[in-house]
Parts: C-alpha cells; structure tokens; sequence
C-alpha cells in the first residue's frame, strides 16, 4: 500500500470522517507519504506523556496513527517500510467491504425488489465446483453471510440476479465490481499481467468516482479510499492470494471450536498450538527419516533385507562376470594351443 496525504471531511450528521475528491485526485493525486517524515510524528506521539483517550482521538484524526508501530523495528535490518510494504487484505477489502457495504445500500434504500431478488438467488444455476462450499442462496440469513458468500454473490451471481431489479443508474455504479471481484478471486489467480493491472486500476477508481457522483460524500469511507491503492500492492506483490488472510480466518474458526477452561485462553491456545506444531513437526520428521537407517527394530528389519538382496544380487553378478572372465581365458589358451 502507498499511503497518501489525505484530508477527511467531517460530516456532523454521521459524526465520521470522509475522504471525497475522486475525480479531482485520479487526475492531480494525493502526496504520498514518506516514512522518514512521518517516523517523527509516529515517534512524538509514542512518546508524548498525555496518553489520554481524547489526546489520542485528535492526534490520531490529524495524522493517523496512534504511534510509533513494533514493525518499524524492521527498518534498520532490512529498510521495511512501514507505509508502503504492508499490503491490503483481498478478503477484508473487497467481499466484506465493498460488496457488503453497496449490497447493503441496495436493500436499505429500497431500491430494488427484495423478494425477486431472493427468488432469483434461489434460481441460480450453480456449477458443481460452486456448490461445494457455502452459496449465497438465503437471503434472509444475510446477517450470517461470510465473505465467500458476498464474494460469489458478486461474481458470478450479481450479473444474473440484478438484471432487471436495478434502475440503469445504479446498475452503472454497480458494474465495476463484479470484474474486481472477478479479477482477484479467478481470473489472477491464475496469474497477473500487467494489462490486466491497469484494467484493475482503472475499474477501482471508476467505481470510487462513480460511488461519489451517485451516493455523495457520505459513500467515501476509508475503505473505498484503500481500493484505489489495491492494485499497487498486486503491482509489487504479485496475485492477493499469496498473502491474503483467508487460511488464517479458517484456522481462526478451528480456534473457536477448541474446548479450553474459559480461564486463561491465550494459555490454553499457545499450549495447544505448541502440542500441534510438535506433532507436525514430528510426522514431518518422521518422512525425512525415511530414506536413513532408523533405530527402530521394524525399519532395521527391512533395511537388513534390502541390503541383503542388494548385496546378494551384486556379489551373484560379480561372480558370473568372473566366471565368464576365466572361461574366455581357457578358451583363448585353448586356441592358442591347437593352432
Ligand atoms: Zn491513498
């Protein structure tokens, strides 16, 4: 991500800040921030003494950040640069961001027949690669809709469900989306060319300007922001899915699930998680073990009986050769003798 310098609107009404000026900014952008600068603002407020909720709340609108990050100690190993080398989560930023927050626009502005749209997700034919895991067919249960929910509701649900439920206009601002979502979850990830990067831009800040034109100020959250920056990380990092969280969330249900004493959870996870990496640790061992002589009595056995055929079987071969040697010689003395 390339962080850059810019200014929130305060809107009294929703009591948050936005970051409007899309139009403007694709054509004159933002200043990008520059770690050294910022490393002494990071720094001041670490070390400022007035660690009071109201001092960090202003200090944190004004430059956001909350002080100085345990990352930067990366620096002087290898010049990590805090502000440009982390990158956005795919997962986080577009299903359970973007889609969920225009999708949840669509239904609470009431532009859009909410019944058919339930019926036609119902209808939709799925393919067998999509059925195997979760599919965006209750509607009702959207409050429990996980990101591969929104994700295939966005691609490739939306194109069929929508069509004819929404007005041109919000079909316009709509349809830049399906292609992101398309972009990252399949097309990339089979690999990412450049034009397909400059496509990826562009359809980002189509969409941001579009979201400002239709929706207004209010519609320019952060995250709206951060997905203009999405494609510089592709840029620099290859395909999201290398780095994105979603193995991490699923090990994050398996943690949910594990019994422990209500007590000291930490204590009880960092237990558990040690006893599982020994044992994984362990069967990998166990794999390179097995190309060497092992102590075990079992391997031993039939370590012995491979070496006993394999030696068995050379000494034969030698002793044949030597054979055939000492025939050849009688042969030849043979010869030598009758003529
Ligand atoms: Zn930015």
């Amino acid at each position: 991500m390339f962080l850059c310098h810019v200014v929130g609107t305060w809107l009294n009404e929703q009591r948050h800040y936005y970051y409007p000026g899309f139009r403007e900014h694709f054509r004159y952008p933002w200043r990008k921030r520059v770690l050294e600068e910022e490393v002494e603002i990071m720094a001041e407020i670490e070390q400022e003494e007035r660690q009071t909720y109201m001092y960090f709340q202003d200090r944190s609108r004004e430059f956001g950040f909350n002080g100085l990050s345990l990352l930067h100690r990366l620096n002087p190993l290898y010049q990590f640069d805090i502000l440009n080398d982390t990158v956005f989560d795919a997962m986080h930023l577009l299903p359970l961001n973007v889609v969920k927050n225009h999708f949840s626009k669509l239904l609470s502005g009431e532009v859009m027949d909410e019944r058919e749209l339930a019926c036609k997700l119902k209808q939709m034919p799925w393919t067998t690669d999509y059925k195997s895991s979760r599919l965006p067919n209750d509607l009702e249960g959207i409050g429990y809709w996980k990101a591969e929910e929104y994700q295939k509701l966005a691609f490739p649900a939306s194109e069929f469900v929508l069509s004819g439920l929404l007005s041109e206009d919000e079909y316009t601002v709509w349809a830049p989306v399906p292609r992101l979502v398309e972009f990252v979850f399949n097309a990339g990830r089979d690999g990412w060319t450049e034009d397909m990067i400059q496509k990826f831009k562009c359809l980002s800040w189509r969409y941001c300007i579009l979201m400002e034109e239709h929706y207004g100020t209010q519609a320019c959250v952060v995250n709206l922001h951060n997905l203009i920056h999405f494609h510089e990380d592709i840029s620099r990092f290859s395909a999201p899915d290398n780095y994105w969280c979603t193995q991490f969330e699923r090990a994050v249900s398996r943690y949910v699930q594990q019994s422990s004493n209500r007590k000291y959870l930490e204590k009880t996870f960092a237990r558990k998680e040690s006893q599982r990496e020994f044992l994984k640790f362990q069967q990998s061992a166990g794999h390179l073990d097995a190309g060497r002589p092992s102590r075990s009595p079992k391997f031993n056995r039939e370590k012995v009986t491979y070496c006993t055929i394999v030696h068995s079987m050379g000494l034969s071969v030698s002793v044949y050769l030597q054979l055939i040697n000492i025939y050849f010689l009688l042969f030849v003395s043979l010869l030598n003798f009758f003529v």
